[in-house]
């Protein structure tokens, strides 16, 4: 019996880790969840798993999730804070940690996962893109495990199983994209809120899929795959693939492509990594390939998506530009989200912080919260600035 702590067990990730962890009683038990506004739902999950332990990152929730808890008879311990979630992340108690946050905030627990040596399921790609080299390293000096919870990485974890390091070396990763919603209009400046916020195949939290439809989450999942598989960015490769059935390929120096198929169901992802180096089933229909009929595949247009691009450029300039990369796009899509900034702004805005603040590679976890929280407040001020410049023009 191993004991999971699920870190952002209300959002997407969280639930269908819920889904997956409900088959299997016998071998997994849900110690504890997090999340960080939502303190009535999170008090149903505990109740519903008899967790240990339920936290809330927001200081302010204390009181209303133990009220929620009390409410409905359930009897698991309630702490608040970003710190209790990071202690969570470390804590002897848990043998499997689920990084399920969105965004910067999930950094901390990443890393104090990593530094305890964890069997860390890692959806919070924010965390590598930010955590770079060092996360990886930490990894490997502290004995953890990382096993990626995104479709792409876990599928070319999957593509690479068995291959020598020498084959790896020579091999590309070809990450696929859906292209979003937006994958054939021309206009994109006028697009809305509405139609930003729907995947056409994949049900995902709001931040994630505003990034699928400007493809920073593509530009995102590069940045991730170049430090989980450490290859760098000349061999990895995007392809627009608008069913989402391949996850991603693995081309070797023969000319074989290995792919990874599979409904796209982020269960499927998060009961291999559970499962590893066994399989179970994770409760997902299986592909019905007369239904599916044909497999497209085109290239992305970056003048039209110009996030993409500068995930590569960001690797490229190294130093901290990932980590402001990420911060300017959570910033911008915040902002986007609020209705302060246009679905395009959020690209211009990433691109005058890359270019307009360039701090040193971080050496430290501390570094790079300093980067991140410099970068947010930059990117603030220019988003602040933006929407009273639209105002005044409207
Ligand atoms: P979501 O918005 O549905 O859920 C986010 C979770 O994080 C919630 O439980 C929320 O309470 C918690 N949270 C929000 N702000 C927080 C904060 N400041 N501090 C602590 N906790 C906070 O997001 P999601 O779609 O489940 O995505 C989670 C992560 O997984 C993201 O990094 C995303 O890129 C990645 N991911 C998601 C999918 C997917 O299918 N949804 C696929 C691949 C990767
Ligand atoms: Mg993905």
């Amino acid at each position: 019996m191993q004991n999971v702590a699920i870190l952002g067990a209300t959002g997407s990730i969280g639930k269908s880790t819920l889904g997956v962890l409900e088959l299997y009683p016998d071998k997994f038990r849900l110690y504890a969840v997090t999340a960080h506004s939502r303190v009535k739902e999170l008090a149903e999950i505990a109740k519903r798993f008899n967790v240990s332990l339920a936290v809330t990152s927001d200081p302010s929730k204390l009181e209303a999730l133990k009220e929620a808890l009390a409410a409905i008879g359930c009897n698991a311990r309630a702490e608040a804070g970003a710190e209790a979630v990071a202690r969570l992340a470390a804590s002897p108690e848990v043998d499997i940690v689920v990084g399920a946050i969105v965004g910067a905030a999930g950094i901390v627990s990443t890393f104090r996962a990593a530094e305890a040596g964890k069997k860390l399921l890692l959806a919070n790609k924010e965390s590598v893109v930010c955590g770079g080299k060092l996360l990886m390293d930490t990894v490997k000096r502290c004995g953890a495990t990382l096993m990626p919870v995104d479709s792409e990485h876990n599928a070319i974890f999957q593509c690479l199983v068995g291959e020598t390091e020498r084959s790896r070396e020579k091999a590309r990763i070809i990450l696929t994209a859906s292209g979003g919603p937006f994958r054939t209009r021309k206009d994109l400046s006028d697009v809305t809120i509405e139609e930003a916020t729907h995947h056409p195949n994949w049900s995902m939290g709001r931040k994630i899929t505003v990034d699928s439809a400007t493809l920073m989450n593509k530009g995102l999942e590069v940045i991730e795959a170049r430090w989980l598989f450490d290859f760098p960015p000349e061999r990895i490769a995007v392809v627009v693939h608008t069913q989402s059935i391949i996850h991603a390929m693995v081309e070797y120096e023969d000319g074989v492509v290995i792919a990874q198929m599979g409904a796209p169901d982020m269960k499927n992802t998060i009961a291999y990594s559970l499962a590893y180096p066994d399989r179970f089933t994770a409760g997902v229909t299986p592909l019905k390939f007369s239904q599916i009929k044909t497999l497209t595949f085109e290239d992305p247009d970056l003048n039209r998506f110009p996030q993409l691009g500068y995930a590569y450029e960001a690797l490229k300039m190294g130093g901290s530009a990932s980590i402001v990369l990420n911060a300017a796009n959570e910033i911008g899509v915040e902002a986007f989200l609020e209705g302060r900034i246009g679905f395009t702004d959020i690209a211009v805005l990433c691109r005058s912080m890359m270019y307009g603040f360039q701090p040193p590679a971080p050496t430290t976890l501390e570094e790079i919260l300093e980067t991140d929280r410099q970068a947010r407040e930059l990117a603030r001020a220019w988003a602040d600035g933006y929407s009273e410049h639209r105002r005044d023009k409207n």
